[in-house]
């Protein structure tokens, strides 16, 4: 990963967009600020004793739509501008897929490959206490992201709860199907982006089942991404990748195996009988679909010219850079953006708050029906904006979005 800041860019795409939509100079203004943000000093005994202090953050980035909704990060890299644009994106994200919510993030400065299960316990309890007053069922919603896990947001829940004096099952979402869990949660985020590839692969003519797919990350959405990519369309998976590096073989990646490998092993790059290549050249790769899912940034100016692939399937946040976004255009390249891509995962976190609400669950085929109709049509008025007025999908989507929340701004009286 270069060393971009994720806040800038997206200052740099609202920019893009208010050019197109003729927004005034304080619309934009608005759009590029946080409108509340809390960072909290996290004091958690270790096992050894000690007790280490972490930072935390929650930005509500934007609640003209609704409550703010996101999930919170745990990582060692994690800044307060990388949580501003996440929240940034969550507020596009949950607009453009018409949910009735505003956008938010939260993270902790912290490394979980280095914790006990006891220790992220306690940090996740803590966190909670730290941001208590600011977040709550009907105020803003937190949800798993990178390295946090439903065993975490269980922990939150029963924390806020345990404060409130009541249970509060809505107060977080992603969580296990036996604390207030929606069915069809688990793999929500790649299954959505599945919706949106079989679109593209449609639109572009492509068929899916003979198809070739490198996926560049192996958490929650990319392995869901490489099991569903070929249990869906019968697509051959020709490498995978994660932080420590990536694998690729003709004759095709068991998604499973690599699963099971990264689970023993901590990475996909133990797996036997496999060509052994960097991550940074996984993304190369000559495949019909490239499917980025880990972290921002990883397709810039200097690889975008050389990848290969037909179909960019963004279930990561912020994988590509502006620069990088005008080559693969440029380069006619179908680029499914983020926070229509990722999309799924907040849409089916939306239906666990409709459930937790009403004390009323469906089942995973009504889960998943109802996630497809709202990706299906997502995908298609992105496509037709993008047609309209002779734009990539990115802006396209922006175009959408920011024009949903700025309308909402405007009825409240607040421009
Ligand atoms: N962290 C996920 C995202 O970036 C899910 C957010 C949510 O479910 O609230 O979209």
């Amino acid at each position: 990963m270069e060393n971009i800041n994720a806040f800038d860019v997206v200052k740099q795409q609202i920019d893009r967009c208010a050019e197109i939509l003729g927004l005034s100079p304080d619309v934009t203004a608005m759009l590029k600020t946080p409108m509340r943000e809390l960072h909290v000093s996290l004091p958690v005994r270790m096992d050894d004793g000690q007790v280490k202090v972490f930072q935390g953050f929650r930005v509500q980035y934007n609640d003209a739509r609704g409550i703010t909704k996101g999930g919170i990060r745990f990582h060692p890299d994690e800044t307060i501008d990388t949580v501003r644009a996440l929240a940034a994106w969550m507020t596009w994200k949950c607009a453009l897929l018409d949910l009735p919510l505003g956008g938010a993030k939260g993270g902790v400065i912290c490394n979980p490959k280095e914790m006990s299960p006891g220790e992220l316990e306690r940090l996740s309890r803590a966190y909670v206490r730290g941001v208590f007053q600011f977040i709550g069922p009907d105020k803003d919603v937190p949800a798993p992201d990178v390295y946090t896990t439903p065993q975490i947001m269980a922990w939150m829940m029963d924390e806020y709860s345990a404060i409130a004096g009541k249970p509060q099952f809505g107060v977080v979402t992603g969580k296990p199907l036996a604390t207030g869990g929606s069915p069809g949660r688990s793999d929500a985020t790649a299954r959505g982006g599945m919706y949106t590839i079989r679109e593209a692969a449609k639109t572009l003519g492509i068929d899916l089942s003979k198809a070739t797919v490198a996926v560049q990350g192996y958490g929650n959405a990319g392995y869901y991404a490489a099991r569903l990519c070929s249990e869906l369309f019968g697509s051959k998976i020709l490498g995978v990748c994660d932080s420590k590096g990536g694998v690729c073989c003709k004759t095709g990646v068991d998604p499973d195996m690599a699963y099971a490998c990264k689970a023993q092993t901590a990475s996909v790059c133990n797996l036997p009988g496999m060509e052994h290549i960097s991550k940074e050249e996984l993304l190369e790769l000559d495949v019909d679909i490239l499917i980025p899912a880990s972290i921002e940034n990883v397709i810039t100016d200097k690889n975008a010219p050389n990848i290969k692939a037909k179909i960019v399937a963004e279930l990561a946040n912020g994988p590509t850079t502006p620069e990088a976004d005008d080559i693969l255009y440029k380069n006619g390249v179908h680029v499914i953006p983020d926070f229509l891509c990722n999309a799924g995962g907040v849409t089916v976190s939306y239906f666990e708050m409709v459930q937790d609400f009403y004390l009323y669950f469906w089942d995973e085929t009504e889960v998943r029906e109802r996630l497809d109709k709202k990706m299906t049509a997502a995908y298609h008025s992105v496509l037709n904006t993008s047609q309209e007025y002779k734009i990539n999908m990115r802006q396209a989507a922006y175009l959408m979005a920011i024009e949903r929340v700025v309308e909402a701004m405007k009825f409240r009286g607040w421009v």
